[in-house]
């Protein structure tokens, strides 16, 4: 083929490629543009996962009549004149790139009044052709639609993820915007249907609850940099979880500077550094941060859809992040008693989080032949563990199978959370939580395979509300999780009822233990070798296994010994984690010096 120049359509559609990823991107432009127009109300439709109907309409100052047609120019702004302007930013949009780019691969509709003028225009765009452009009676503000996104694009067309992640992808997208701007009402609808709503009253709590749902926002502790000294002129503050809400994965580590959502992979560690042995390994906080500094100091023009940014003292905003971060939490970490701000959240630790807790000590402390020191704050679990003793069946063997341990003796308990035992081979250690997953997901997979698993109705039919994120992902997953024994029903917008759980986990709080699987689910975005079903057999096993500090009788033990001997895989847990440690006689005799 010979060279040739691209004509503008095809250029436009190229540089679209580079704004417009999917549904969400457009959402995110239009967002931003309404924004800047300064609305104090944003309501955003969605029919389709996006690729039916999206419309954004604002509040906004409107755009003038006469530069209507314009602002579907490329590169045209009336966010800066020239390059100047660029180093002092202020507004979310500045390229004057996403209009256009919107408009060249579906078809607008757009209409807006401008705050001063009478009468608004109504304008129609196809394939960034002009079709149609009247005046029209019109609120103040600019309302646009875009249909049939990506209709002269098949290959992105035929990219785009299932309608339910784009719809996830949506309101992730207006989530991030929400709690970045808290004095504006943000309000999504999907389908016909409100999935997320803020108040607009100004304050980040009321968008956290919003957006992070009440369990996770009773986690938080609030976050703020000294008082700006004279020379940084920059302010960190926000909200992080306290270390018994972690996380498999970084996403909701959400990070801001200057009311922008970011990504930046310098500062999301700063955030995890600040977590530096209050968190085990591959685990990550929940945190909203927000950076405030000049604008001058920091470069938003790095990328096309200005996501990242480049600061001109990288280190010292990554200093300060992780310095304010970490004092939170040493604060925290400090309180005394369970008195005071966090009594409530300290109480309200979920099963699941104490487990975090719990096998975060454990891999803490050093694995050696010691009594196991506890954590001296979770002290307040004891009695609601005593329920977990019928977690274990006494003395039960179950079907015969064949033997995969010694016959082993128990001894005592270390520290509530490791058993002593001996056999002809000499002294084993067994970590009763990791041992009784064990047993359990073996019976549990046995019986999911079999098809015999039995679900416990819950007393009353228990509720859960739901971030909106959250309410499409189980959605979508209804009837699987219908066949694990959780049986969920859509009652009313991002609400379910919870009608049944697995039967082994019939003394579980039924909405920590749906919201344990909200957690697999999300997680499972990252293909791995463990399928999503597994993943979540392991994670009720989780949940049911007895757990570390449980104080058991010898009978409890044995039992649970006699189940372990006869796992097909007893060394290890289902997560892959050790189930014993074994010391042999004679190393035992030669520790003594006796060998
Ligand atoms: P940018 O935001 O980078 O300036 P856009 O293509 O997103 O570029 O928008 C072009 C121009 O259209 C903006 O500079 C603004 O003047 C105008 N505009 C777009 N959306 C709105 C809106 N919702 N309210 C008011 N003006 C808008
Ligand atoms: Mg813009």
């Amino acid at each position: 083929m010979p060279i040739q120049v691209l004509t503008d359509k095809v250029i436009a559609q190229i540089a679209a490629g580079e704004v417009i990823e999917r549904p969400a991107s457009v959402i995110k432009e239009l967002i931003e543009n309404s924004l800047d127009a300064g609305a104090s109300t944003i309501h955003v439709s969605v029919v389709g996962g996006g690729r039916r109907m999206m419309r954004v309409s604002d509040n906004g100052q409107g755009i003038p009549a006469e530069e209507v047609e314009i602002a579907f120019a490329r590169h045209a702004t009336s966010k800066l004149t020239t390059a100047d302007d660029l180093a002092h930013i202020q507004t979310l949009g500045f390229r004057g790139e996403a209009l256009a780019s919107i408009a060249s691969i579906s078809r607008i509709n757009m209409t807006t009044r401008a705050h001063n003028e009478i009468t608004g225009t109504r304008l129609q765009i196809e394939g960034g052709r002009l079709i149609q452009r009247q005046s029209i009676g019109a609120p103040a503000g600019t309302t646009i639609t875009v249909e049939n996104l990506f209709f002269n694009t098949p290959a992105r067309l035929k990219f785009l993820k299932a309608e339910n992640t784009e719809k996830r992808q949506i309101a992730l997208v207006i989530s991030r915007y929400a709690l970045a701007y808290p004095h504006v009402r943000f309000v999504l609808e999907q389908d016909g249907r409100e999935a997320f709503r803020t108040n607009g009253s100004g304050q980040l709590a009321d968008v956290m609850i919003t957006a992070l749902g009440i369990e996770t926002f009773r986690e938080m502790v609030e976050i703020e940099s000294d008082l700006p000294d004279r020379r940084s002129r920059m302010r960190v503050y926000g909200y992080t979880s306290s270390p018994g809400i972690n996380r498999a994965d970084r996403s909701r580590i959400m990070l801001y500077v200057n009311g922008r959502w970011v990504q930046d992979a310098s500062l999301g560690y700063a955030v995890t550094q600040a977590y530096h042995t209050f968190l085990m390994k591959g685990r990550y906080p929940v945190s909203v941060v927000m950076i405030d500094l000049p604008p001058e100091e920091v470069d938003v023009n790095v990328h096309p859809t200005k996501a990242e940014v480049r600061f001109q003292n990288p280190n010292e905003v990554f200093a300060l992040v992780q310095r304010t971060i970490r004092r939170a939490l040493i604060d925290l970490s400090q309180t005394p008693t369970f008195g005071g701000k966090h009594s409530l959240s300290a109480i309200n630790l979920s099963n699941t989080n104490t487990h975090t807790q719990m096998d975060m000590n454990l891999e803490l402390e050093s694995p050696g032949w010691y009594p196991h020191q506890y954590p001296t704050t979770p002290s307040r679990d004891q009695p609601e563990e005593e329920d977990d003793l019928t977690a274990i069946p006494v003395g039960a063997e179950g079907p015969r199978k064949p033997r995969t341990l010694p016959l082993l003796r128990v001894v005592g308990q270390v520290g509530a959370s490791y058993i002593i035992a001996e056999g002809p081979a000499g002294l084993y250690l067994i970590d009763q939580h990791a041992a009784h997953e064990r047993i359990l997901y073996e019976q549990f997979m046995s019986e999911y395979a079999n098809q015999e698993l039995t679900a416990q109705s819950t007393l009353g039919g228990q509720t859960i509300e739901l971030p909106a994120t959250e309410a499409r992902l189980i959605e979508a997953n209804l009837k699987m999780l219908r066949t694990m024994g959780f049986h969920l029903e859509e009652f009313g917008p991002n609400t379910f009822l919870i009608r049944s759980i697995p039967a082994i986990l019939a003394d579980q709080d039924p909405v920590q233990a749906v919201s344990g699987i909200l957690e697999e689910l999300e997680q499972d975005r990252t293909p791995g070798q463990t399928s999503i079903e597994e993943k979540i057999i392991q994670r009720v096993c989780k949940q049911a296994a007895v757990k570390a500090g449980t104080i058991l009788s010898l009978e409890e033990m044995q039992g649970l010994i006699r189940q372990l001997e006869r796992t097909r895989s007893p060394l290890t847990c289902p997560h892959g984690r050790p189930t014993m440690l074994h010391m042999t006689s004679d190393q035992l005799a030669r520790e003594f010096g006796r060998k």
